[in-house]
């Protein structure tokens, strides 16, 4: 067994625990008040977890992709906001480390997350622009200081208010195209996030996504400087769908098996009789089972598709359709596997006080069509089916 197994092992061991132990048991309660799981973050903090992703080259423990998927999943077991949070944290902390290109700052800055646990929230979405990736309105521009500064209207940052840094997308300049674009990292004492909004949303109620509007000096090593279109295709976008299925899936996994104690249950209340409920149960498993196999494969394929030299398989259409295809098909298959969980457990599922209630995880899956709205990747989806060489 190597030292890098054995390291991921633990890891996954101490996850598994904090979900069961510490993030599952205010669960309902982080979702009833709309508050931060912050018990399930220290205990994250705690573990070391948060720097989980930082290359061993920088002092971290270099886990890999399927380790920290693995952990989003089994956080999402216990708390799908808890998990939804890692996930995010992770994607900026794999995108930087996947792009600094050797900047010193930018290596300075994965040793200090490592060393002291930061938190890394986003901000690519904007009013204005919505969900599109490809394009910025707020912009890098000079300071009477001699500084770089920023303003950017963030219609959704999650976890904003608890965060230590942000990533954001911003233009290159203020005479830059919408589409040239650059990422920036800002520390806390960098920036002001002026809260724009309230988070009283259907679910995901722990990640605490309000709107803010968020300003930013920074000097100019803290630009990424390698060309955005590379960022977004070979990280950005492949890792959000990625971290944000297994999250997705491990919701679905956990409505699932509460619909499998139900049935269980019912079984044992009548020795010898049918359980009605078990016919449905056995769809559901069938429904879970594709929502497995799919993001099981886009795994396997991106991990296939990095190997290429230069990321050079990730840039291309075929990729953009293999990614968005994940997204588009986990996030309609969730809230399908944990309605039919609902239909086979019924009344006790529908409340919010059995150990069979599975209305919070209907309410936290129905978020993952909006997250990057499906119908903004089916247009895109059907603009490159029309011009991609193979699908
Ligand atoms: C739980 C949660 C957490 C989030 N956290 C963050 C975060 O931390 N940071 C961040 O930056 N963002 C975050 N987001 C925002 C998210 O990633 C999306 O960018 C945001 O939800 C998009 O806003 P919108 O729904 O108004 O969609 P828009 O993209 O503005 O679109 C609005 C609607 O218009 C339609 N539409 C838009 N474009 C097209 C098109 N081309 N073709 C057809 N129809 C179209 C769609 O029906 C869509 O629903 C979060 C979202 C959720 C749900």
């Amino acid at each position: 067994m190597s030292v890098v197994v054995d390291a991921e092992r633990e890891l996954l061991d101490e996850i598994r625990r904090i979900a069961g132990e510490v993030a599952a048991p205010v669960a309902d309660e982080v979702d009833r008040d709309s508050r931060f799981p912050i018990e399930a973050l220290d205990a994250l903090r705690s573990a070391g977890a948060l720097s989980a992703a930082v290359p061993d080259a920088l002092g971290g423990p270099g886990a890999s992709l399927e380790a920290i998927a693995r952990c989003c999943y089994e956080l999402a077991r216990g708390c799908s906001s808890t998990a939804m949070v890692f996930a995010m944290h992770q994607i900026q902390v794999m995108t930087i480390a996947r792009h600094l290109d050797g900047s010193p700052w930018y290596e300075g800055y994965l040793r200090d997350l490592h060393r002291e646990q930061r938190l890394i929230a986003s901000a690519t979405s904007e009013v204005g622009t919505g969900g599109d990736m490809a394009r910025s309105i707020a912009a890098v521009t000079p300071s009477e200081a001699g500084e770089l500064e920023f303003e950017k209207q963030a219609p959704t940052v999650s976890y904003g208010a608890h965060a230590d840094d942000l990533l954001t997308t911003l233009r290159r300049a203020p005479d830059a195209e919408s589409g040239d674009q650059v990422l920036v990292l800002t520390r806390s004492d960098q920036m002001t996030l002026e809260p724009a909004g309230a988070w009283d949303t259907l679910g995901m109620r722990g990640t605490c996504s309000p709107g803010f509007v968020v300003r930013g000096k920074f000097g100019p090593e803290q630009v990424l400087q390698v060309p955005f279109s590379d960022v977004m295709n070979q990280s950005i976008v492949p890792l959000s769908h990625i971290l944000w299925s297994h999250v997705w899936l491990g919701i679905a996994t956990e409505a699932f098996e509460r619909a499998r104690a139900f049935v269980r249950a019912s079984a044992r209340q009548k020795p010898g009789e049918p359980v009605p409920a078990a016919r449905r149960l056995s769809e559901v498993m069938a429904e879970l089972a594709l929502l497995r196999g799919e993001v099981s494969q886009a795994l396997a394929d991106f991990i296939a598709f990095d190997t290429d030299p230069g990321r050079e398989r990730l840039m291309t259409m075929a990729s953009v359709l293999r990614f968005n295809n994940l997204k588009l098909a986990a996030s309609e298959q969730t809230p399908r596997v944990c309605g039919g969980a609902l239909e086979a457990i019924g009344i006790l599922g529908y409340k919010n006080d059995t150990p069979y209630s599975v209305g919070r995880h209907l309410r936290d899956a129905l978020s993952a069509r909006l997250m990057v709205a499906n119908e903004r990747l089916l247009a895109t989806d059907a603009t490159l089916l029309a011009i991609a060489k193979e699908a």
